[in-house]
């Protein structure tokens, strides 16, 4: 209710909101009273406040009445629009214990300011922590009496919360930064005072005192002359950071001097001023001494392992736990002869077979999958390009938990084992190959044998007969015998049995008995068989059986690897000191994989049909074994299947002359006085006379061989022989119408005549005799006997 109708002062003319509300306010009841009434004073700070945008209040009056103005009714919040005219001291009941005193001394004259004052207010319905900067000034009325106060506030809670965070935030951090497990240290100026030092520095560099606003070379003397002030110098001049990695630093960290070595990664900053001029330096680091000292450790360790790792006979390497290979023993290199760089390069693989690469590759993959040693067997190539068999094997090395670091392998050369293993099983085969066939052998023989015994059981046998009988047995038990002597023959030469019965000997001999005793073989198969001698002979010392033994071997195995009307060599000759024995053939040849073996025990190609004469295997062993008893060498040469076989037999020579020309003719051996006897062979069987020809060449004599009749009269003529080899069934006369003929003639009259028949019935020689022949032999002639002959002849005046 307006009681008062005095018209608006101009003061309330303006204002907003807090403006409007004054005027339409009836005052009449109000302590203040109508605003025309208000002093002076009062009017002209409220027409003053109420055009200000800061808030501001007045309290006037007795009861300190309440006046403020738009800005000021936010710090009012609920209380606004009833604190309008109100007694100060009912609005502000919560904080009037704070204001009072501030209100009292303004009214005793004096102004004041306060920042951030705290006040608990209650203003929007709850009670509000609130802060406030404000000042209060006395106001006075005509008389001069203060009669009221004036304050401009502004509320400053938002500030003083974000100061406070900021301060905790402010201290968290130091905290951190005090505790930061990493050293950090301000240094200021050019001579680097200690601004800030955290505990882990602190710790870092031990006990020493009180380090803050002390220089650092005035804190740590010790440091002197190790690169650290250098660096602090030179950061600070150039501006420019330095980092630093595992640096060796010496401290004397404990009061009793003893100087420590630790090791620190680190970062000098340059800090600039608000110019961009270097003020100071920021050290962050942190001490890695027990890393770098593990480390030293492990890699002392790894070496250790490396070293030893070299002293092993096997290649060995290391690979890092993704299977790279960083590391190779000495062993790898010398064998592969790569280079550290081709292995950098990853190319480990270039030196396994190509063919063993897939498996290698994969077990490795399965040995990093399952975390597993693995092994694997590969051929690893060599620097002359030769692969050798090696079994790899590689396991993980663990550090303390568990995970692997590394892998370790070696390589170990098992060619030799592998080589022997393959031996072991070829030598295994050929002993079974050679009881089956031994079997066979012997079972061969039997079947005749328990034939003829049932034949025998017949009683209708005539005589005939049963000496037929008894000749296929006996032919029987012969080959059988042979085949069980072979056995034992090996047997005592290869167990060192045998002892040499030495001599000395001529060559030409030991072979001319030889061929005689393939001579049958040689002839059944119609072999073209040709001796080349030297025109010396060659004397060598040895035990004459074996060495015949020797011979006959490697003629008799020549004679059945060759097919029939095979062409069958011997040479012989001297050569660096040895006497060279050479059987050479054109016959099936020997396949180069089984050549290495020829020697060896039941060694045997292939049997097939055209083989179906090969004996038990032992020939080829008894032979190597012979001649090395007698300081020899033997071995075998082959184009290969269908190109012809040639062994060769070295002995060392000695002086022919030592021959024991006694000893020889024990032995029923003619050894030619000088030039030898001339001698003649007659027989239309060309590879027969040639033979006999050769053989008593080979002795030293000289032959003149006829193929038939009349052209051997003519020869006879010019050669005057003083014996003669006639066969009897010649093509143009027979052999006893040339004996006859020959007698006739001045030339051979006294000549020694011998025929050589196929037949040897006491009718036959009979007849031989009366024809005018001095001897009789049946073929096949045995050496002994020719040699015998000739000797008997060269005997004659
Ligand atoms: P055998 O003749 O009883 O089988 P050897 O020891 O004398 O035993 O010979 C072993 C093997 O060597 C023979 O089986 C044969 O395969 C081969 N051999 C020997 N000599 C010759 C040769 N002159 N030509 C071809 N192969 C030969």
């Amino acid at each position: 209710m307006r009681e008062d109708i005095a018209p608006m002062p101009a003061f309330l003319t303006g204002g907003g909101q807090t403006g409007a509300l004054m005027r339409s306010l009836d005052w009449s009841r109000s302590a203040l009273g109508p605003p025309a009434h208000w002093p002076q004073s009062l009017s002209a700070v409220v027409g003053l406040m109420l055009n200000t945008s800061f808030p501001m209040f007045v309290a006037w009056g007795p009861q300190l009445s309440f006046l403020y103005n738009d800005a000021y009714v936010e710090v009012l919040g609920g209380k606004h629009p009833d604190a309008m005219g109100r007694p100060f001291h009912d609005i502000w009941s919560e904080i009037w214990d704070d204001i009072y005193p501030i209100i009292e001394l303004a009214m005793a004259g004096q102004s004041t300011y306060h920042k951030n004052l705290p006040l608990a207010m209650l203003r929007k319905g709850f009670l509000e922590q609130t802060w406030f900067t404000f000042s209060y000034a006395p106001m006075r009325d005509e008389a001069g009496n203060v009669s009221g106060v004036y304050c401009a506030c502004t509320e400053t809670t938002e500030q003083v919360l974000a100061e406070t965070h900021r301060l905790h935030e402010l201290d968290r951090l130091r905290q951190l930064f005090y505790q930061a497990p990493g050293i950090i240290a301000v240094l200021r100026d050019a001579n680097h005072v200690f601004e800030i030092a955290n505990e882990a520095y602190l710790e870092l560099i031990g006990e020493r005192g009180d380090i803050i606003g002390k220089p650092a070379r005035e804190v740590l003397p010790d440091v002197e002359g190790q690169v650290f002030f250098d660096l602090l110098d030179r950061v600070y001049a150039s501006g420019e950071p330095f980092i630093g990695r595992e640096i060796p630093i010496m401290l004397k960290r404990s009061s009793d001097g003893a100087v420590e070595q630790r090791y620190l990664n680190f970062v000098y900053q340059p800090t600039r001023d608000h110019l961009g001029q270097v003020s100071g330096i920021f050290v962050e680091g942190s001490d890695v001494t027990d890393a770098v000292l593990a480390n030293r450790a492990l890699r002392e360790n790894e070496q250790r392992l490396r070293d030893l790792a070299n002293t092993i006979p096997h290649m060995a390497w290391m690979a890092d736990a993704g299977g790279q290979l960083h590391w190779y023993n000495d062993r790898w290199f010398d064998y592969t002869g790569s280079t550290p760089e081709q292995l950098e390069e990853g190319r480990w693989l270039d030196f396994i077979h190509p063919d063993d690469r897939a498996l290698l590759v994969a077990e490795r993959a399965r040995g990093h999958a399952s975390g597993e040693p693995y092994e694997v067997k590969a051929r690893i190539r060599s620097a002359q390009g030769e692969y050798r068999t090696y079994f790899i094997r590689a396991a993980p090395l663990h550090d303390s938990t568990g995970t692997i670091v590394q892998w370790f392998g070696t390589d170990t050369d098992v060619t030799a084992i592998e080589t022997a293993q393959s031996e072991l099983r070829a030598a295994n085969r050929r002993k079974d190959e050679f009881l089956a066939m031994l079997a066979h052998e012997l079972r061969n023989p039997l079947a005749p044998i328990s034939t003829a015994a049932e034949l025998l059981k017949l009683t209708a046998l005539d005589e005939h007969r049963v000496r037929q009988t008894s000749n296929i047995i006996g032919r029987q038990v012969a080959h059988m015998t042979k085949l069980v002597d072979d056995l034992l023959d090996v047997s005592r030469v290869t167990r060192g049995l045998v002892t040499l019965q030495e001599e000395p000997l001529v060559v030409g001999s030991l072979v001319a008995d030889a061929v005689e005793q393939v001579h049958s073989l040689l002839e059944d198969k119609h072999h073209h068989f040709t001796i080349d001698a030297p025109g010396e002979s060659l004397g060598i010392r040895g035990d004459r059986t074996r060495l015949i033994q020797v011979f006959s071997n490697l003629l008799n195995n020549a004679a059945k690897y060759t097919p029939a009307n095979g062409r069958i060599t011997l040479r012989l000759r001297a050569v660096e000191g040895q006497a060279e024995i050479r059987v050479e053939d054109n016959g099936i040849g020997i396949a180069a994989p089984l050549l290495p073996y020829i020697f060896d025990l039941f060694t045997q190609a292939e049997r097939s049909p055209d083989r179906s004469q090969g004996g038990l295997g032992l020939g080829l062993a008894l032979v190597k074994s012979l001649v090395e008893l007698h300081g020899g060498a033997v071995w075998a040469e082959s184009g290969g299947p269908g190109k012809g076989s040639r062994f060769t037999v070295r002995l060392p020579l000695v002086d022919a002359s030592a021959a024991d020309p006694a000893a020889s003719a024990r032995q029923g051996q003619a050894v030619p006085a000088g030039d030898g006897l001339q001698l003649m062979v007659v027989d239309d069987n060309r590879d027969a006379a040639q033979t006999l020809s050769m053989l008593l060449e080979a002795v030293g004599h000289r032959v003149a061989v006829s193929y038939d009749a009349s052209e051997a009269i003519d020869e006879a003529q010019r050669c005057r022989p003083a014996l003669l080899f006639l066969d009897i069934g010649l093509p143009d006369i027979d052999g006893y119408a040339l004996a006859r003929k020959l007698r006739a003639m001045p030339e051979t009259a006294g000549a020694m005549l011998v025929a050589v028949t196929g037949y040897g019935q006491p009718d036959d020689k009979a007849r031989a005799l009366a024809a005018g022949f001095d001897r009789h032999l049946v073929k096949p002639v045995r050496m002994e006997e020719v040699l015998a002959l000739v000797d008997e002849a060269a005997a004659r005046p």
